[in-house]
């Protein structure tokens, strides 16, 4: 991304700075997007390896955008000013986060402390991208913020469970010990346009065998749940958590919409979206794969008077539109 700087008269006297880690990625590259209409001038870091350039594209030669392509694990070294530090970077599909084990515990570890660390060096306000993952297998529905979860930590899905449950632990350090002013959000199923095809996700997955009229791969009986939330709503809640200044804003909180379905519902509303032929097959699931999921969002609603806007059905229509442009039929 080139980045010469321009003087535009409509600038604030004062320009925010932001610095997004992982903002080549799904959720980031539209925290970007938010950010430059908030009139921020931003750093996005991003070594590739989920994200791609391709998220941001459209911002290709925008004066207040520059992109370092970096692991966030090194140390970061940024001249002049920065006000907000968004740690977005990982990678969060379990497809992904199987592959790439070691790389998800370091950007969850080693890159939330070099995040950090930025953020103490500059005076800059930090967010944690956590997630509903720190939960593990719930035995407590819906979930709250003060669940303390039941994860496998040596299972599948242990490396990027513990690589949160680890950054929300030295993110609570800084706070404490530093007193960097820190928020961490604990992300639910969300989705929209720019999750990759083949990220392994449900939403991509259903969506682009429907769109194709091939088998729609339900895991397990299909009766384990999720809750959607639709991009614009949880880029929202974050930038509002962010924001935020009240006695509870460095606490965990969680953003996503609390209306549930089955993946067997999920299925049938997805073939309908799309008016598809396609039929449903069961595949097993996958180990430790949770058997319910559902944010109580009281804490945001209070505090950030946040819930979420977009229907099922509205969010469904917008992603289907992108997976069509990216989806071959046969
Ligand atoms: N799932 C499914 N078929 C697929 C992909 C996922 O039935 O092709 C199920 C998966 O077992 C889980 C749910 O959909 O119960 C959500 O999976 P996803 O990978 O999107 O994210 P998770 O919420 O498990 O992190």
């Amino acid at each position: 991304m080139a980045s010469k700087r321009v003087s535009t008269k409509s600038r604030p006297a004062h320009q925010p700075v932001s610095v997004v880690t992982g903002g080549a990625g799904f959720l980031g590259s539209h925290l970007v997007d938010l950010l430059l209409s908030k009139g921020h001038r931003i750093v996005i870091i991003d070594n590739l390896i989920t994200g791609s350039t391709d998220n941001i594209a459209h911002l290709a030669g925008h004066p207040d955008v520059r992109f370092i392509k970096q692991d966030v694990t090194e140390f970061i070294y940024l001249p002049g000013e920065v006000n907000y530090v968004w740690h977005f970077a990982s990678p969060a599909s379990p497809i992904d986060y199987l592959e790439l084990p070691i790389q998800t515990l370091k950007v969850g570890s080693l890159g939330t402390h070099k995040a950090l660390g930025l953020a103490k060096a500059k005076n800059a306000r930090f967010l944690l991208t956590s997630t509903s993952e720190i939960y593990g297998d719930p035995l407590v529905h819906p979930q709250r913020e003060d669940y303390w979860g039941n994860v496998n930590t040596i299972g599948p899905r242990g490396c990027y469970d513990e690589s949160k449950r680890f950054a929300e632990a030295l993110v609570m350090a800084y706070h404490r010990e530093h007193a960097v002013a820190t928020r961490i959000v604990r992300i639910f199923n969300t989705y929209g346009p720019r999750m990759r095809v083949n990220d392994g996700r449900v939403v991509p997955a259903f969506i682009s065998q429907a769109l194709a009229n091939r088998p729609i791969t339900v895991f397990g009986d299909g009766r384990q749940t999720r809750s959607f939330c639709y991009v614009s709503d949880l880029i929202e809640g974050i930038y509002r958590l962010m924001m935020s200044s009240g006695k509870e804003a460095h606490l965990p909180t969680n953003i996503g919409n609390p209306h549930e379905l089955t993946m067997l519902e999920f299925a049938t509303a997805i073939i309908a979206a799309t008016a598809s032929k396609s039929r449903l097959v069961h595949k097993p699931l996958p180990q430790d794969d949770p058997k319910q999921r559902r944010p109580d969002i009281s804490r945001a609603k209070k505090n950030l008077s946040w819930t979420p806007q977009v229907t099922l059905s509205d969010g469904l229509k917008d992603t289907i539109a992108y997976f069509r442009g990216k989806v071959a039929k046969p």
